[in-house]
């Protein structure tokens, strides 16, 4: 596994960014078919598009995904 990583923004330094991306309606399957085409990036924190820079995450952080990824594993607390 590579070294986990967070997104944040250059504006105000927050984690809190999102990337969207365009869904095409599709009728055969009668479903949203998401594609790959937007490379939009948001910052929940400050309302700004950012370009964003990745960090590699912080020993509390490292923690918080060992623990989320040890409860999806199924792994009781
Ligand atoms: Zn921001």
């Amino acid at each position: 596994m590579s070294t986990p990583e967070k997104l944040v923004c250059e504006l105000c330094g927050s984690s809190n960014t999102s990337r969207s991306r365009y869904a095409r309606w599709d009728i055969d399957t009668q479903k949203w078919e998401v594609t790959d085409l937007s490379d939009y990036t948001w910052c929940s924190a400050c309302d700004n598009e950012i370009t964003g820079e990745w960090l590699p995450l912080e020993l509390k952080d490292i923690a918080k995904f060992a623990i989320k990824k040890e409860n999806e594993d199924g792994i009781p607390k």
